[in-house]
């Protein structure tokens, strides 16, 4: 589909940053964004690129009330050759068209989705920042637009894609996180939607995190819904241990997100030398892990941080130390 497009005269576009590195996570963003829209009985239709503005819905749009939102994150970075480079886009493509289906939401054919993103990018070349570990984050998102307050699935959708540049998530150098283990809330329950990047998810999950900050740690590290035993994951990143020299992860049952940088790790291992293995494990066997020096080292891997090694976990008001609170060697290989 052709994209129409609305360009600024150059003395309309915004100065760029002054300085990348400083550059905060999702607060700046680009000249232009690209919407897409979609009617039952229509399809998507009307492909545009238009300068960043605001979006004017009717407060009954179903998006407000019962919350058909879905939303992915990527990354475009520069190489050296200065040609403009994605992470497996395809991937992204491919995960956002399974949450909008898991959220009653139709889909849009991959390469349309790839082909919109990159025209926009293209466009917004001069934001992508340079230097290591910089990069132009790309959020694409799905809303239901139709003004009805029924609960059902909506007739009218907006997609659109927004950028923002972001500076290196480790300015300072590879710090270890510390993570709090909720043994009271949970993120996502069997046969709900913690495998879809939905919004909901991720509003249900802000009270358990402030507690975690209360406490004294970055992130909640979640467990199963029905046990409160089992690892799953932490807020925006797949969890990873060192274990007797294997590298261990649970597995996808659909109470966690399938993360690209997840898989990536998985695919990894394997030329990097360290076995890869997708288990349940026990939050009792990490802790016992942890003090009987089995459990090596842990990190967590997701768009935004790549890899983030882990120093410490709160478990049941205990403090565990993982690797002397120091990134360990397999974070910085994989990293
Ligand atoms: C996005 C996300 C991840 C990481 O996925 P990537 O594709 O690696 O960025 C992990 N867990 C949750 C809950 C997420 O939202």
């Amino acid at each position: 589909m052709d994209i129409k497009k609305t360009l600024l005269s150059p003395e309309k576009l915004k100065p760029l940053y002054e300085d990348a590195l400083q550059l905060k996570f999702g607060k700046m963003f680009t000249d232009y964004m690209f919407t897409l829209n979609y009617a039952e009985g229509k399809g998507w239709y009307g492909p545009e690129i238009k300068p960043y503005q605001p979006l004017a819905l009717d407060p009954a749009c179903a998006v407000f009330h019962y919350g058909q939102e879905i939303f992915e994150g990527q990354k475009a970075y520069k190489s050296k050759n200065n040609e403009i480079l994605l992470f497996r886009p395809e991937e992204n493509a491919a995960r956002f068209n399974r949450s909008m289906k898991r959220m009653s939401m139709p889909e849009i054919p991959v390469e349309d989705f790839l082909y919109y993103e990159t025209e926009l990018i293209k466009l917004e070349e001069r934001w992508i920042p340079t230097l290591k570990g910089t990069s132009l984050y790309i959020r694409p998102t799905g809303i239901a637009t139709e003004p009805a307050l029924g609960v059902k699935p909506s007739s009218e959708y907006l997609f659109f894609i927004i950028l923002s540049p972001v500076g290196a998530y480790y300015s300072s150098g590879f710090k270890p996180c510390s993570l709090w283990v909720s043994t009271e809330y949970a993120r996502a329950g069997e046969g709900g939607t913690g495998a879809a990047k939905a919004g909901g998810n991720y509003g249900g999950s802000l009270a358990a995190t402030a507690e975690a900050l209360r406490k004294g740690y970055n992130q909640v590290l979640w467990l199963d819904s029905k046990e409160h035993r089992f690892v799953e994951e932490v807020g925006a990143m797949n969890i990873f241990f060192v274990m007797d020299n294997k590298l261990v992860t649970p597995p996808l049952a659909g109470t966690i997100l399938p993360g690209i940088t997840r898989k990536s790790l998985l695919q990894l291992a394997k030329d990097l030398g360290i076995e890869p293995v997708e288990r349940m494990i026990s939050i009792d066997e990490v802790v016992d892990g942890i003090s009987a020096g089995k459990v090596t080292e842990i990190f967590g891997a997701g768009t935004a941080a790549v890899i983030s090694p882990v120093g410490k976990i709160c478990f049941k008001d205990k403090e565990y130390v993982i690797n002397n609170n120091e990134t360990g060697p397999w974070a910085q290989k994989f990293f």
